[in-house]
């Protein structure tokens, strides 16, 4: 028999093993139901037109129609579910009016973001914030229309859905850390609500740690459209970050660091979350923003210098978005629930709510993460501070070729409970990062180090 030696790399990934599974993730990922799910969507759907511009007024929430009736849905689905956990999520409007001249607000209009806070267990943990997003808002053929049907099944009742059956599950739960569930509006109009809530957090130093927006996650149930991939979701992240000052990017062009944005960051937390909590379901990640000259809302946290990304289905079908429902010679335009693969869109909401719970049971990142640059050598010094919070129990530096996109999972090295460390690998060939893990195993973002010299 002949024995052939393993590489050092294959001798890696045998010892160091695969992190545990948290139970308690696991029991909240179960609960995510497709059922709950169609239920949501329908409900957004009956609605009948979302559009922010649409009557907000006491009769027509009376009525079951317009924005005003959806968004005030929305808040009695959150209080549903605080009143299921004694009270643990807080639940408010967020209202501003934006003015014109305004792009695409022909008239003073309210805008309303629904959102519900599943406030952290740890006080040490809980300033550290966690957030899923939809829009709730809808839109037809016409941004004006507000008389005809716009169900938005798709557009983005399908991203609603996944904030809130995340909030069901995971308010059944505590972790230490923030968790943050937000059904905006003013999407179709600019991004009106989450650029507001967005300077708001900035404005408010609040420490938002990551944003998974969801537009668009209804997977496509349109007879004949066989090349949807069922098993994939887009997770698009921003290279160069939006919010990067010039200084800023003269060192990100100076050190190749054009892959390594937090938003990317996040798109690869997402990557490792969704084989051991979702196995099946795939995270394909996207190198880019949005989609090509596209927007939403993730990229008004990305301008506020947040790390936030867009979960979207892996093929769109444009005759079921911002389409008013017609025939048109045999074909049938329109957003509506028929076209929603409601499995697909629990499985967005699966990946969802593992990668919260993940990020909230976890340390935070380590902070001042730094690589010593001032002696030419070919090992590399990585230092830092502590998490705060005192959740970390260890440290790992990972590393990549500088053409991989993600980390390689046998390239880790755990370094205990320290601040700093030399490997002896050079700075030049690879990408460092470092990230905390706690004593059962939870990891926080991976940070790339800063040069010092
Ligand atoms: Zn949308």
């Amino acid at each position: 028999m002949i024995v052939v030696p393993l590489t050092v790399a294959q001798q890696r990934s045998r010892t160091s093993k695969a992190p545990e599974l948290d139970p308690q993730i696991v029991a909240a990922v179960k609960e995510a139901s497709p059922a709950r799910v169609k239920a949501t969507i329908e409900k957004l759907v009956s609605f009948y037109n979302r559009s922010t511009l649409s009557p907000a007024d006491a009769a027509a929430i009376a009525k079951g129609r317009g924005v005003g009736a959806a968004r005030e849905w929305v808040r009695s689905e959150f209080e549903r579910y605080s009143k299921d956990c004694g009270g643990c999520l807080k639940v408010e409007m967020q209202s501003f009016t934006v003015n014109p001249p305004a792009r695409r607000i022909p008239r003073p209009t309210e805008i309303v973001n629904v959102v519900a806070t599943l406030g952290g267990a740890d006080p040490g943990n809980a300033g550290r914030i966690y957030a899923v997003s939809g829009h709730y808002d809808s839109r037809n053929s016409d941004n004006d229309n507000v008389t005809d049907a716009a169900p938005g099944a798709n557009d983005d009742a399908s991203g609603t859905a996944v904030a809130l059956e995340c909030a069901r599950v995971l308010s059944a739960h505590k972790f230490p850390a923030t968790i943050v569930f937000i059904a905006f509006a003013g999407e179709e109009q600019g991004l009106y609500g989450s650029a507001h809530y967005a300077e708001a957090a900035k404005a408010a130093n609040l420490d938002i740690g990551a944003v998974l927006n969801n537009d668009i996650v209804g997977g496509n149930r349109t007879p004949h459209d066989t090349r949807q991939e069922p098993q994939w979701v887009r997770v698009f992240s921003e290279g160069v970050p939006a919010a990067a000052t010039p200084e800023q990017i003269k060192l990100i062009r100076a050190t190749g660091m054009e892959d390594d944005s937090p938003s990317r960051q996040l798109a690869r937390y997402i990557r490792e979350v969704a084989p051991q909590y979702v196995p099946g379901f795939e995270p394909k990640p996207v190198s880019r923003p949005d989609r090509y000259l596209r927007g939403g809302d993730h990229l008004s946290f990305n301008e506020q210098g947040f790390a936030a990304v867009r979960l979207t289905e892996y093929r769109e079908d444009y005759n079921h978005q911002h389409q008013t429902p017609r025939f048109e010679k045999g074909v049938e335009y329109g957003d509506q629930p028929k076209f929603v693969d409601f499995a697909y869109v629990a499985n967005v909401a699966r990946l969802n709510a593992a990668t919260l719970a993940s990020l909230a049971s976890a340390p935070a990142p380590p902070a001042n993460v730094r690589l010593l640059t001032k002696n030419l050598e070919n090992d590399s010094t990585l230092t830092w501070s502590a998490s705060p919070g005192g959740l970390a129990t260890k440290y790992e530096v990972l590393w990549r070729p500088t053409t991989d996109s993600d980390w390689p999972p046998q390239n880790v090295e755990a370094v205990g409970n320290a601040t700093q460390t030399t490997l002896p690998r050079s700075k030049d060939n690879v990408i460092f990062a470092v990230r905390a893990v706690d004593a059962k195993g939870h990891r926080s973002l991976a940070v790339v180090p800063l040069p010092e010299r």
